[in-house]
């Protein structure tokens, strides 16, 4: 089966396609927008930029993928959680293609694709997964017939952590990449709030505390403390779920799965109990549309589908609401 996936949630607009038959990922074509220096981003902007961009990408990843439109026997795309204005986007294309070709329609968990598309580009089979975005910070793993968060951020997301800090300190956006090459220069830790509650994180104690230090501390040694603390509370509750549900693999997915520093965490983490550590190809890692197109294909295959009237989008879909008939 011929899958085509479409992914909006956010700043990315992708389209994969998936051949399910071959199990081969065939495209993996995507555009993101970046808003303007010093600005965070504007859904409504965002979801212009996706409209705009939407021709293009759904040529591109036909393309590349050496397929006709008439030749897709499914297409899905990211139903939520999301911005509404950007996942309006992608819903509204997969219907009218729907209607268009006359082939079926499935809406599909970006989170769960994330990690569904992990178990079809690595060797894991059953993980932990540690899902770390701009947009998202959850330890996601299957247990007891769900998809159950084990342990998320009680208030902003790591990636936004970065970002707003660096835009803080008139740093280039995204914030991540830049932080973690200051930190390789950061001699001195200093001390931050270390806000683990429970299985939970938190990160926004840590914001106003790094904020604050912003001209009266070394930038490399703030960056440098950022990334320890923020990472340690991470990989601490992540070695905690996978010691719950007793895992052996683990995943690492988003965007700020790029980051050296956490990647060596979790290894040494990982090797220290004898549980296997991966991270997908990156293009796999941050948002994509072949995740959305793979996650579709599985759950077509279980017999999931979503009726037009069923088709709106869910900003705020959780994980654990996901029914998963497909394991
Ligand atoms: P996503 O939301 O999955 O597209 O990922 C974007 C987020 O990943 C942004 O918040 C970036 O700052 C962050 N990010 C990207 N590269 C890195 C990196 N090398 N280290 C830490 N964070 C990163
Ligand atoms: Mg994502």
């Amino acid at each position: 089966m011929i899958v085509l996936g479409i992914e909006s949630t956010a700043h990315t607009f992708g389209i994969g396609i998936y051949d399910s038959k071959k199990n081969k990922i065939l495209s993996n074509a995507k555009h993101m927008f970046k808003p303007p220096l010093g600005i965070g981003m504007l859904p409504r902007e965002a979801s212009e930029h996706h409209y705009k961009e939407c021709d293009k990408i759904l040529k591109q990843a036909l393309e590349t993928a050496k397929i006709k439109k008439e030749e897709i026997d499914l297409i899905a795309f990211s139903q939520g959680p999301g911005l509404g204005a950007c996942l309006r986007v992608g819903a509204s294309i997969a219907r009218f293609l729907s209607l268009e070709l006359k082939k079926p329609l499935i809406g599909v968990n970006h989170c769960i694709a994330h990690l569904e598309v992990a178990k079809v580009t690595t060797p894991a089979k059953d993980p932990i997964m540690l899902y770390v975005s701009g947009g998202n910070t959850q330890i996601i793993a299957f247990d007891e017939g769900k998809y159950r968060v084990f342990g998320e951020t009680q208030d902003i997301p790591v990636g936004n952590l970065f970002d707003v800090f660096a835009r803080n300190a008139g740093l280039p956006m995204p914030g991540g990449p830049v932080i973690e090459k200051l930190a390789l220069k950061g001699r001195e830790y200093i001390p931050l709030p270390y806000a683990v509650k429970g299985m939970d994180v938190s990160f926004s104690g840590i914001l106003t505390t790094a904020s604050k230090m912003i001209g009266k501390k070394k930038i490399e040694d703030i960056s440098y403390s950022l990334q320890e603390t923020a990472y340690s509370m991470l990989v601490e509750v992540t070695e905690r779920a996978m010691a719950h549900c007793n895992k052996k693999e683990l995943v690492l997915a988003g965007g700020v799965a790029a980051n050296k520093r956490l990647r060596q965490m979790c290894d040494t983490m990982c090797k220290e109990r004898e549980a296997r550590f991966f991270v997908p190809e990156f293009q796999y890692c941050c948002d994509n549309g072949a995740m959305i197109a793979v996650l579709g294909a599985i759950e077509h295959e279980a017999g999931v589908e979503t009726k037009l009237k069923d088709s709106r989008i869910k900003t705020k879909w959780r994980t654990d609401e996901v029914k998963v008939s497909w394991i």
